[in-house]
């Protein structure tokens, strides 16, 4: 076999392995380049067909591949995501809510507001520092028909109809970017005698041979994790859900108004999420099932969506929360749900995809010999990626109040990883610094974690530091300056339902 890198096979045709295919695709110029690109795809498995929410990150990816937004959000169903709004995850009283917005705090990186908000804080300390909240709050979106495609003016990302998604990038990679496209069924899988892979067996094709192969087949891992043997790490012991009961809800009527953001409501054993689509409104109880049965499961479910359970048609979708120790191995990387996955709290796997496609598209080699450097690579970065990940979904639980069984479990010292409880006792008396997020691969920066340790409630003692406020003056000019950003944008934004009706007869322009 030839020891050059231009024959890359896929397996997985949901949003991982499109996303991937077209990313590979652009940046290896297919249609004019030797490299080959082929995505093959089960017409017997579906894929999981839930993932609606994205972070803004989406914007650049969908840019870089070609797609424009108009026909994006046509074809997706797609609305726009401000952030995730967390009720109930403190004490579950009546007030009991937060934002975690996609734009920073006023000033973020320059100055630090937070501990002027600490010292006199009024209302909370998302509204404080960003006027996003306001725009949530009121169901606007974050542009006007005059922007530009992919550019708003709040930070934003979507919401999205998962399988039209895989749908629109299959037909682009195909249509447009020259990826080669299989319908059939992976049976068996040869190794080298160096231990990578040598070629696949279809159930109707035969074998087929690649250079280099993308695992995207999605829980089932079959080539990083099944035929590569690299074992899968368990962290279940800190994030204890393992099951989604998912159902689809028509609105009541066409002028619903659209949420700008994905709520995210506390259940006893678990929570719910709530994204709302042009069409319709995907929600979902994610839940850990030593913590409740199924049928208490669909009965929240069902008093959530204000209907009869016996009217609750869900699917239900099990998972482990984890990641395969290696995501790279020899000639094969692992990308999406075959890499791992934990409960979708931030909606951080699509992102992850993007980040993994794009690192490949980016790093892949032209030669095998040098596979090992850069698969070294890609493991420690990926596995700082997971880890940091774990910490921030698991900061959502600790500070909370809640007394279910479920959520008590969830705030024990053993269930906690060791490097977030050491940030809490720094956080009791400063608050979280960009000092504290110094990896080059982190993946929530500190403006995220304020935002949730305040929304949280958490207490950051400053008496010791009052130095940290020695400019009130400055700091007064941004409070002030967000709340006149926070009054122009709501008076010049459309409602997220409004303009994306105004989106079906004109289109943003072109960048
Ligand atoms: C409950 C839940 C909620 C989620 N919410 C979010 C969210 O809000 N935001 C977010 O970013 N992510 C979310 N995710 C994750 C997101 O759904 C996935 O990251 C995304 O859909 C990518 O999935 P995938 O392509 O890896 O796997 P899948 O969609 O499962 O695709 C697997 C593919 O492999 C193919 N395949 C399998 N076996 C074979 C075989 N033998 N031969 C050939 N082909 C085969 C299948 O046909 C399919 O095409 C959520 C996941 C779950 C479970």
């Amino acid at each position: 076999m030839s020891e050059s890198i231009e024959n890359i096979v896929i397996v997985g045709g949901g949003a991982a392995g499109w996303l991937t295919a077209a990313l590979l695709a652009k940046q290896f110029q297919l249609k004019t380049s030797a490299m080959k690109v082929t995505l093959i795809e089960s017409s017997d498995i579906p894929s999981v067909g839930v993932g609606e929410g994205t972070w803004p990150t989406m914007r650049n990816t969908l840019r870089k591949i070609g797609i424009d937004e108009n026909t994006f959000l046509r074809e997706c169903n797609a609305s726009f995501k401000q952030g995730n709004q967390f009720v109930g995850w403190y004490d579950g009283n009546n007030d009991d809510k937060y934002y975690h917005p996609f734009s920073a705090p006023q000033a973020h990186g320059k100055f630090d507001l937070s501990p002027y908000w600490l010292k006199q804080s009024t209302e909370s300390f998302a509204s404080s520092v960003c006027f996003q909240p306001q725009l949530c709050d009121r169901n606007l979106a974050p542009k006007r028909i005059t922007d530009k495609q992919y550019q708003g003016q709040a930070n934003y990302g979507y919401h999205l109809d998962a399988g039209k998604f895989s749908e629109l990038l299959k037909t682009h990679s195909i249509n447009n970017l020259g990826v080669t496209h299989i319908v059939d069924t992976l049976e068996d899988i040869n190794l080298d005698q160096h231990g990578g892979i040598e070629t696949l067996e279809l159930k109707e094709r035969g074998l087929i041979q690649g250079d280099f192969f993308v695992d995207c087949t999605g829980f089932a891992s079959l080539l990083l994790g099944k035929a590569l043997e690299v074992p899968f790490v368990e962290k279940k012991h800190c994030l204890m859900a393992d099951t989604a009961l998912a159902v689809q809800i028509p609105y009541e009527d066409d002028d619903e108004p659209i949420a700008s953001h994905t709520k995210s409501v506390a259940q006893s054993a678990g929570w719910i999420w709530d994204i709302g689509l042009i069409n319709r409104r995907g929600i979902g109880y994610v839940y850990a099932s030593e913590f409740t049965t199924s049928a208490q499961a669909k009965q929240t479910l069902a008093d959530y969506v204000g209907v009869n359970v016996t009217d609750i048609k869900a699917r239900e979708i099990k998972f482990t929360a984890g990641h395969r120790k290696k995501f790279w191995q020899k000639n094969c990387i692992a990308i999406g749900l075959s890499a791992g996955f934990l409960e979708p709290l931030e909606a951080a796997a699509l992102m992850l995809v993007e980040i993994s496609a794009d690192y490949l598209a980016q790093q892949l080699p032209v030669n095998k010999s040098l596979l090992p450097i850069v698969a070294k690579r890609f493991n420690q970065d990926m596995t700082t990626r997971w880890d940091k990940i774990i910490d921030f979904l698991k900061l959502h639980y600790v500070l909370s109040k809640r007394d279910e069984p479920f959520w008590q479990a969830m705030r024990t010292n053993a269930s906690t990883p060791e490097h977030l409880t050491e940030q809490l006792a720094l956080w009791q008396y400063q608050p979280p610094h960009e000092y504290d997020f110094t990896s080059a691969v982190e993946t929530f920066p500190a403006a995220s974690y304020l935002y949730v340790l305040y929304g949280m409630n958490f207490e950051t003692d400053l008496r010791e530091r009052n130095y940290l406020c020695s400019n009130e003056q400055m700091a007064d000019k941004l409070f002030k300056m967000n709340k006149q950003v926070e009054a122009q944008l709501t008076q010049r934004l459309p409602e997220n339902r409004a303009l994306l009706k105004q989106l079906k007869t004109n289109g943003f322009q072109a960048i």
